[in-house]
Formats: C-alpha cells, structure tokens, sequence
C-alpha cells in the first residue's frame, strides 16, 4: 500500500547538531564502517556492481509481474511467486516458498450502488477500459472492494462526511447532524481508509462510501489517465479496511502466526467475524476477549470513482460544506443529510486462503547470523505497476545484482535476506506472520530491514527511516547518480528537504529549551533527517514489533491511479518512468545500501541523527501542546506538559552517549587490524540498540506496537506519531496517561542510551 506516510500536522523543528554544512555539495563521503584496508576492495566491488541494473531487464520484470492482476492468494499471485523463486535460484540464492494460511475476503458478486431519492438511478462501479491499454480491459481484476469489508445491504439518507477522521464528524455534529443510520459518504486521503470505517461505524452509520476525489488524484491536480497520470472518473481506489493502527496481520490470528494448527478466531463466511445482530456475538466476545465492533468491520463498505459520487454530491442539500471540505468537483458541496437516498450491496466471501512469501538466502562469509534484509511485497490489488510491481521489478533487479557480485568474488561479511511478501494490501499480512513466526530468529539475527514498496511512481526520491541509518543512506544516495540532473541523488533530496525545511519551520532562531547547565542556547539550522515511519508497508512488523532499524526508500512523482485497474504497465510506459530509468536507479541505490550495510567491518549505524531526532520530535510535542493551549477559551501560559523536562533530559543524555558512540566508531574506521573478537562483540552491540526502545509491555490498548520511538498514529493509520505513547495523551487530550507514558518512554530511551554506551565502550577498547 504506502500511499502516503506523511503526517499532515506539525514540521519538525529544526536545531544544530551534526555540522550539516559539510552535507551538500562536497565529494561524495567514504562508505562508513569499512576498515581501510578493506575499503579499496568494498570501492571495486561496488562499482562493478552498480553497472549491473539495466533498464531493459527492469522493464522485463515489470512486464512478467504485471502480466494479470494478482491479489493475495489468487492462482495468478502463486504464478508471480513461482517466478519469483526461479530467477533468484537462477542468480545464485537459495530460495524457498514459505507459505501460511490467512483468513482473506474476496467479492463473491459485482457490489451494486443505487440512488432511490430524489428519483432512481443506478450508479455505474466499473472502470471503463481504454484503448492503447489491454490490461486496463481485464475481465479477472476485482471489482470495487475492500479487503476485510463485510457483505451487506445499507439504505438511507447520505451525509457527507469529508475525509472521515474524527474531528469531521465533530464538524458535523456541530452543525447538528448525526450520521446515525444514514450512508455517510466521505473521500479517501488523510488517514488510512480503515479508520474511516471505524469512525463511521462507532457514530452508528449504515454503510459508508469512499471515493477518489478529484481534488486530491485526479483533474484538479492534472491530465486524467490515459493523457496523463492522474485518476480518471471510473477509477476506483480498492484496499483494505483492517484497523491498521490497532494491529496488522491475519485478524483471526491475533495471537501468533498462521501456520497450521495456529490458534484461530471462529471466523464468518460474510461478515468476517459475527455480528451483532447474529447469535454468537457474545459468545465470540468471551472467547476472544475483543469487542467485535472496535476489532473489525461491522457495516458495508465501498470505494468508488468520482463519476458516481458526483451524482450524490450534485443531490445532496444541507449546510454547505464547512471550510476546507470542498473537493475537487465542479459544485458547491453539501453535507445533507439528503435528499439523496441511496443503496448499496456489498458481498463478500471469506475463506482460509493459502499465500506464498518467497525467502531468499545469500550467505555471509564472516557473520552468517546476522541479516540485511531486504523486502518487498508481490500481492496487488489488480495489476500493481507501481504498486508494488515497480518495487519487485527494481528489488529483484538488485537482486540479480548480488547474485551477480558473488560470482565476480563479492563476499559479503552479513547473509543477504530477500523476502517478497505476500498479501500486503490485506494488511502487511505476510510479513507480519512470518515476522511472528520467526521472531526470536529475527530478534537474534536481523541487523536491518530495506523495505520498498512502490519502488516508483515518479523521479522524486523519497526516504524514510530509522535515523541511526541516516547516513548510510545519504552516503549511499550521494554514490548514486541522478539520470535526469547528472547529480547525486542525495545532493537532490537534500535540496527537496531544505526547501520544505525553509518553507515550514516555526521561526525560533535560539531556542533556551534544550540549553543546560548555564550555556547558551545554540541556533537552529537545518538538519536532515528521513521521514519518521508510521505504517502502511512491510517494515511494521519489523521496526514497531521487533525493533529492527528499518528504512522505506523509493521514488515519487504524480501519480493518480493508486490501487485501480490502470495502475499498470501502460500507465508506468506512458506516464510513471517512460524509461525505466528511475527503476534502474533505484535498483542501483539499493545495490549500494546493502553492499555497505552486509560488508562494512562494522554496521554502519550513526547514533547523533537518533539524538537529534528524538529532539525534534520532542519539539512536535511542545508545538502540538501550546496549539491546545491557544485553543483555551482563556489561554494560560504554555507550560508544556507534565514530564517534559524529564523526557528531554532523557533526550540529551542518549545525545551525549550518542556522540561519544559516534566518534569512537569514527576513530575506529580510521584503523585496520581490530581483533575478530572485538568486531564480533561490537557489530553484536550496535545491532541490539534498536531492541532497547521496545516498550515490554508496548503501547496502551495496543500492545502489539511496543517501539517507544515509531508507531502509527492512533486516528491516523499511515502516519507516524513519533513518541507515541506521550503524542497519544496529549493528542487525545488525556492528560492522565502521561503519568504513565512520560515515565515508560524516558526509561526505554535510558535503556537505548545504555546500550549505546555498552557499543560505544567496545569501540573504544583497544
Ligand atoms: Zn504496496
């Protein structure tokens, strides 16, 4: 899925810390982590590497995968895993199929939508085919749907209802409408699709409906799909509807991994799990102990084009719609309710479903348990050209990279891990029961995780990550080069990110909060950093889970058909990387992260970036904290919250340990002949430090994400909420949970500073 990460409230404040003026421009930096004597060998091996991606055979691999659509578990989708496996045995790995059987849904009829008031009319869900483009014409691609939706019926009145998060059903009941019993109709975008089904089903809606509005993917940003890349009328956004931010995986397997004899909630053929108004509701809620109707789905939902919705919105009166919440179509939007009356049929089979993650192994010469991962899911909605087919195509073109350095004498130091993961779109399902599965193994052995996803929609790189793994990124990215500008790849992000950086930063030049013990305060300046990672793709179960130092690396642009039966090989051809430049770019970019990361003599993880992270997400909080003070009706004097000081105080003792780590590791690289033992002990120290921020008992009322660090937000699903336990109190205006989760966070990050301290004793030890 990843459609969209980025979180729509606060810009990180900036600060000064890692002299980020030596960052742009300059020669590329040497790789980190590598020995000098080791170094010219890494130099040679790489640049022989990074000739390897080619155009040709990326767009070969897109060809093949987007060849019929391929949801989870299909005969189409074993198709696509089958080759997968072949052509990575073909290059050198070993390669295995590692299936489970996951509860899916999927449509047993065509879904109907019609309006009954103020006259009949059936409203059209299909996606009409284009001419230039067979694939767009494929009878086997799913209809409107949503993965772990219900069947159903629902009529009645619509209310619109915008992007569906909370705080606009409370415009609404402002303006004095209750969304009980009605069909609300809100439009996709701002968080993910599920919540939105849970913030209407909470309120007592009938059904909801979700569309694509032009404003925000379709003609008010560009040319409509064929002549440009953006979503044409009939166009659909199909996904899943799992309450993401709660947990993901098979949601009858809660507990543990789908293998067989695994430990199964008592499931329902069309309502995933009973209903209310069924008998056995209780008796599911006792044995299960969850509360179904904040667990899963429980009113029919759809997604449609904006074809359709534009005959309701053209029928709904009311208030106009409050500020902000007028879309893209050409008329003055309503909220209702009515008097357009609608109905709609959604149905919907489930059933224990087989899916197919394809493991791939190359093995390392001097630490064979210790994992660089690299993952990409396969499964797609239809036929998945960027999503996630251009991941697959430039992943497995790194792949046959590998294979192809080993036999030209690459060794590396780390066993390589690929892992094309199955049933993603249901909800990062493969990955999160073979994470479940094999999670005191991952625990033991996993150093890092490069997760792509849709590796390209566009020529814009996008970075996200764990900052610890910042600048072997940047150091990466700055090897590469830029097709289009003859740049570095990192010389463009890092001009992306100063401009957003100079375009949105409160203005607080000195900033006496974070000074101590009499000094003054030190100006801002602009320090890069990834994007925090929330969730929406395949890293979850490994960083909010496991405490795996995870990235999320690929390519943006304008793109418009996200998750429809156009986002395939036409589009990408015509539209997404003519080309397919950027796809062997990309290839090129992950070829170099993980010959640096599986053969650096020491992992090339830098903690600073960590310190100044935490700081300015720290900052997010002050600045969300005093935004709620503003809102008083008599505004007091921002005094923070309570614990802030302790927090930051936890902050800038993890930065003192951090800096000490940094420079021992920098000293170190300037040596040769460090003792095994000693590279051993101290690539074992650097890999635990990630595990330190897991909360043991994780976040309340979803235990399940336990890193004190990263976790989606609560009402946002995609988006990150950095500090999620302290971001949840006040978010949600609870202040009584920062009396636990201030004390949790500040010994987690303690914990982290303890373990940065241990590594950082070893690299210094002679
Ligand atoms: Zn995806």
């Amino acid at each position: 899925m990843r459609k969209s990460r980025r979180p729509l409230v606060l810009a990180a404040l900036s600060l000064l810390a890692t002299a980020p003026g030596r960052l742009l421009g300059d020669e590329p930096p040497p790789p980190i982590g590598f020995a000098p004597a080791s170094l010219a060998a890494h130099r040679v091996a790489e640049a022989r590497a990074t000739a390897v991606p080619t155009p040709v055979q990326a767009r070969r691999w897109l060809r093949t995968l987007t060849a019929e659509p391929h949801p989870a578990g299909t005969p189409a989708d074993e198709r696509t895993a089958t080759f997968v496996r072949d052509r990575l045995r073909e290059w050198g790995w070993s390669a295995e199929i590692v299936p489970y059987e996951v509860l899916l849904n999927y449509p047993s009829a065509p879904p109907t939508l019609a309006l009954d008031r103020p006259e009949p009319l059936d409203l059209d869900l299909e996606e009409k085919p284009i001419a230039d483009d067979k694939d767009s014409a494929n009878s086997a691609a799913f209809p409107a749907f949503h993965g772990y939706g219900i069947s159903g019926t629902a009529s009645g009145q619509v209310v619109y209802a915008n992007y569906g998060r909370p705080e606009d059903f409370k415009a609404l009941e402002g303006l004095g409408i209750d969304v009980r019993d009605k069909v609300v109709l809100c439009r996709y975008g701002a968080i993910f699709r599920g919540l939105k089904v849970l913030n209407a089903q909470r309120r007592g809606a009938k059904g909801i409906l979700i569309y694509s509005d032009p404003g925000d993917d379709g003609f008010a940003k560009g040319d409509v799909y064929p002549d440009g890349p953006f979503r044409p009328e009939s166009a659909v956004q199909r996904g899943s509807v799992l309450f993401l931010s709660l947990s993901p995986g098979d949601p009858s397997t809660p507990h543990g991994p789908s293998i067989p004899g695994a430990d199964r909630l008592p499931f329902d053929a069309r309502f995933g799990f009973p209903l209310q108004w069924e008998e056995g509701v209780e008796t599911w809620e006792k044995k299960t102990g969850l509360k179904r109707a904040e667990y899963f789905a429980t009113i029919p939902s759809l997604p449609i084009g904006y074809g359709a919705a534009n005959e309701i919105l053209t029928r709904l009166a009311g208030a106009n719609a409050p500020g902000g919440w007028q879309g893209g179509l050409p008329v003055s939007y309503h909220v209702g309710p009515g008097p357009a009356e609608l109905t709609m049929t959604v149905s919907t089979e489930y059933k224990v479903r087989t899916i197919w993650n394809v493991i791939a192994k190359l093995p390392g010469a001097v630490e064979p348990d210790r994992w660089v991962m690299l993952g990409n899911h396969r499964d797609a909605w239809v036929h998945g050209a960027v999503d996630p087919g251009s991941g697959t195509a430039a992943t497995l073109e790194a792949c046959r990279t590998l294979g192809q350095a080993v036999k030209d004498g690459w060794k590396p130091r780390r066993t390589v891990v690929y892992a094309s993961w199955d049933a993603e779109e249901y909800g990062l399902v493969g990955s999160t029961e073979w994470a479940e599965q094999f999670a005191d193994e991952v625990d033991r052995k996993a150093a890092l995780m490069l997760n792509v996803d849709s590796a390209v929609s566009g020529p814009d790189l996008d970075m996200g990550g764990v900052p610890s793994l910042r600048d072997l990124v940047l150091g990466s990215a700055a090897a590469v080069t830029d097709p289009r500008s003859g740049r570095s790849l990192r010389d463009g992000w890092l001009e992306a990110r100063r401009a957003a950086w100079v375009g949105s930063s409160p203005l607080v030049l000195t900033d006496p909060f974070w000074a101590r013990d009499g000094e003054a305060p030190a100006p801002s300046g602009f320090v890069p950093q990834l994007a925090a990672l929330g969730s929406g793709s395949d890293y979850t179960a490994f960083l909010d889970h496991l405490g795996v130092p995870a990235l999320d690396v690929g390519f943006e642009g304008r793109y418009g058909v996200y998750h429809s039966i156009y986002d395939d090989f036409a589009w990408m051809e015509k539209h997404g990387d003519p080309e397919f430049l950027t796809h062997a770019t990309a290839a090129k970019l992950y070829v170099t992260i993980l010959m640096r990361a599986a053969g650096a003599d020491v992992l090339p993880f830098r903690f600073t970036p960590y310190a100044d992270a935490l700081r300015s997400y720290v900052d997010d909080l002050r600045l969300l904290r005093a935004r709620q003070a503003r809102k008083a009706p008599a505004p007091t004097a921002d005094e923070g919250f309570e614990g802030l000081t302790t927090l930051a105080d936890a902050v800038l003792a993890l930065g003192a340990e951090a800096k000490r780590l940094d420079e021992a590791l920098d000293a170190l690289g300037k040596q040769d002949g460090a003792r095994p033992e000693k590279l051993e002990a101290l690539n074992e120290a650097l890999a635990r430090i990630e595990r330190a921020f897991l909360l043991p008992d994780g976040l309340a009322g979803r235990p399940w994400f336990k890193h004190a660090v990263y976790a989606p937000g609560l009402t946002t699903g995609y988006a990150c909420w950095p500090l999620p336990a302290v971001r949840e109190a006040i978010e949600t205006d609870k202040p009584e949970q920062l009396k636990t989760a201030v004390p949790a966070t500040t010994q987690a990050l303690a914990r982290a500073a303890a373990a940065i301290r241990r590594a950082a004793d070893l690299a210094a030890q002679p």
